[in-house]
């Protein structure tokens, strides 16, 4: 396993290797990230793994300060699974440089988390189109969980026509339901029961809201989930996730995508 903190060394050293699977993460590693990180070592070539948590992607300074961080425990899992290369930027080795391609924000960036969290995916496609440039990945590997997230770095490489596969990989979870999340570390147990009641409740609801399509309203929804202690619900929305639309036909595929906070922690899934 080669470690490396600057583009330059890094560059030099991966001149020469045609397939690289690059796993981009923000580090405070889950059995969500060794997913991806399997699943990429599968693959011919050599696995990237960058950690590097991105501060334009906070729309909050408080945010990024609390976000989870275990470089020493995240070093000792990527050393067990035995990847090839990892890229440990700091912010000025990834923002110093003049990037080739211009952003692309495609406007479903104002959908869902783009309400709430300003900048948030400018800041995202900033780092991936820089990553993208450094390191020139033939696949980069990321989860459904972040949907959205994937969705518009999806529009980006093909606007920008980068040479670069998106290996979308599933969402693994914990037992009791709820996905896996670096987040999850900020939790105390009560606000993890009451994360997994809400998976179930909607698991359950999923069902229901099938049969009701069409004049479905999230209003007892909301209340019910409330009352399952949430602090807050960020956004409760149906998308059929190939469209991008709204779902009106009960034999259409939908997913119920959804922010919501417990105290101060903020939590994304889709189901
Ligand atoms: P992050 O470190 O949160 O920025 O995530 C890095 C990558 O891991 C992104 O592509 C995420 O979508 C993916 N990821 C995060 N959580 C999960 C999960 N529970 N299952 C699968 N992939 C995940």
């Amino acid at each position: 396993m080669k470690i490396f903190k600057s583009k330059h060394k890094l560059q030099k050293e991966i001149l020469n290797i045609k397939n690289i699977s690059f796993v981009p993460t923000m580090g405070g590693l889950h059995k969500g990230h060794i997913s991806l990180i399997k699943k990429s070592k599968s693959f011919k070539g050599k696995t990237l793994v960058s950690i590097f948590v991105n501060p334009k992607q906070f729309n909050e300074k408080k945010d990024f300060i609390n976000y989870p961080r275990n470089l020493k425990k995240d070093l000792m899992i990527l050393k067990r699974l035995n990847v090839d290369l990892i890229y440990l930027p700091n912010s000025k080795d990834v923002f110093s440089f003049q990037v080739k391609n211009k952003i692309f924000l495609d406007k479903f960036s104002k959908k869902l988390c783009g309400k709430s969290r300003r900048g948030h995916f400018k800041g995202v496609l900033n780092i991936v189109n820089r990553f993208l440039e450094i390191i020139k990945p033939k696949y980069i590997f990321l989860g459904i969980k972040d949907f959205q997230q994937s969705y518009l770095i999806n529009i980006h490489i093909l606007k920008r026509k980068i040479n670069t596969k998106i290996i979308h990989c599933k969402t693994i979870r914990e037992k009791n339901g709820i996905a896996c999340s670096t987040r999850n570390n900020n939790l105390n147990r009560n606000q993890f029961k009451i994360a997994s009641n809400v998976i179930k409740y909607l698991r359950n609801k999923k069902r229901l809201i099938k049969k009701e399509l069409s004049n479905f309203k999230f209003l007892n929804i909301k209340k019910d989930l409330m009352n399952l202690g949430l602090t807050k619900i960020d956004y409760i929305e149906l998308y059929n996730s190939k469209t991008l639309k709204r779902p009106k036909n009960k034999k259409e595929k939908f997913k119920i995508f959804i922010a919501f906070y417990l105290n101060k922690i903020r939590l994304i899934d889709n189901i």
